[in-house]
């Protein structure tokens, strides 16, 4: 009682896509209209590629139509075999890119934290057959790049990061995807920077990006030379147009994201079975695209569930990000590496986080009325 939810008719999720105005879209689209260039490393497709690259601080940027596409492309670029070490706690499509490409996903548990992949636990999953390290930088907080780099030197593993949720966010002075053999991002339609859907690859020296450009063109690099077996996974011009246009607001869209962020953990820091999630010190630019709590049932009022379906029922729905972990999905449930015992910590927060809304449009009223249902929860 006494929430504002009973006259707020709109459903609230735990994300909606920022899109500039129309009118502005327009003249971009009109060029499109005009050239007839519509695909294939188009002038707008090449223009984002050097605005990105010049935005985030990374050498080189190779544009995708998606996320997804762009991990099952960084595996290929670098000729990975075998087994890869990967995080259970991630969206399905971290490991379902190693399934695409008839890799061994060996999960290893995360820690407390940060809920990245535990630099402490991958010695021990490490066999002969192991060739990579596909870790995530959840919630856009980075890994412990330097103990994973130390481990891929000694153990001669590559390192791909999945940087889904890292787009801009900076580790001391340099990008988080500065680290690494290779980062890959999505600008899905759900994520702080959207072309509706799309992605990339960022690597560091000329030659590989070369790599990348042919693989993602199924191989040309010519007319009549295919050097490697490709698949096309090229961004349009109109994704590309878009790209251009959202990245002249970013900065403000990120802002309006601070502020919220900001009013949830004034009001639900101290509350006893709330924890709110601390991103690492030297975290900088942060794009705060998640905002993460989570609910210890044993002195919190109610269950994480309890919370998902009370909000639910004022039509809030915040996601459980990541629930449930990659390793119980049928589909991989049976790998060995997928037991409970195997994976405690994930399992755990798991069964622990919940991610409230949280976009650019949300309006302060709103949050408010979020906070008070949780504050409120019984
Ligand atoms: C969104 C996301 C992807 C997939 O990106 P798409 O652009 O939707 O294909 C991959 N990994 C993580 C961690 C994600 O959050």
């Amino acid at each position: 009682m006494g929430t504002k939810s009973i006259t707020r008719n709109e459903t609230i999720y735990v994300t909606k896509p920022t899109l500039p105005s129309l009118d502005e879209f327009l003249p971009y689209l009109e060029k499109i209209w005009g050239s007839k260039i519509l695909t294939n490393n188009g002038p707008f497709h090449q223009e984002l590629e050097a605005e990105l690259a010049n935005f985030l601080g990374v050498k080189y940027v190779s544009l995708f139509a998606n996320g997804t596409l762009a991990l099952l492309t960084a595996l290929q670029t670098l000729k990975i075999s075998g087994e890869v070490i990967t995080t259970p706690f991630s969206f399905v499509a971290t490991t379902n890119a190693l399934w695409w490409n008839n890799l061994k996903p060996v999960f290893v548990d995360i820690e407390p934290k940060y809920c990245n992949i535990d630099p402490e636990k991958i010695e021990e999953a490490i066999t002969p057959a192991t060739t990579a390290i596909l870790a995530v930088h959840v919630y856009g907080n980075p890994c412990y790049v330097e103990r994973l780099q130390d481990l891929a030197d000694t153990y001669g593993l590559k390192i791909i990061y999945d940087a889904a949720h890292a787009f801009g966010n900076n580790y001391g002075d340099s990008s988080i995807l500065n680290f690494g053999d290779l980062s890959t991002l999505s600008f899905h339609a759900t994520k702080p920077f959207n072309t509706m859907e799309g992605g990339a690859i960022i690597c560091h020296d000329a030659k590989t990006k070369q790599r990348i450009d042919y693989l993602k063109n199924f191989g040309f690099a010519d007319e009549t030379r295919v050097m490697a077996p490709g698949i096309n996974s090229k961004m349009n011009e109109m994704q590309a147009a878009l790209g251009l246009l959202q990245l002249k607001y970013h900065k403000q869209n990120i802002e309006k994201r601070a502020e919220i962020a900001k009013r949830y953990r004034d009001k639900l820091k101290g509350i006893k079975g709330l924890t709110l999630f601390l991103p690492n010190e030297r975290l900088n630019n942060y794009n705060y695209s998640y905002f993460p709590i989570f609910i210890d049932e044993k002195t919190f009022p109610v269950s994480r569930d309890g919370l998902y379906f009370l909000l639910r029922e004022h039509k809030v729905f915040g996601r459980r990000y990541f629930y449930p972990l990659i390793s119980q999905f049928p589909t991989y449930r049976g790998l060995p590496s997928a037991n409970a015992q195997n994976l405690k910590t994930a399992e755990r927060i798991s069964s622990q986080v919940l991610c409230l809304p949280i976009y650019p449009e949300l309006d302060m009223q709103t949050v408010d009325t979020i906070i008070e249902l949780i504050t409120n929860a019984k």
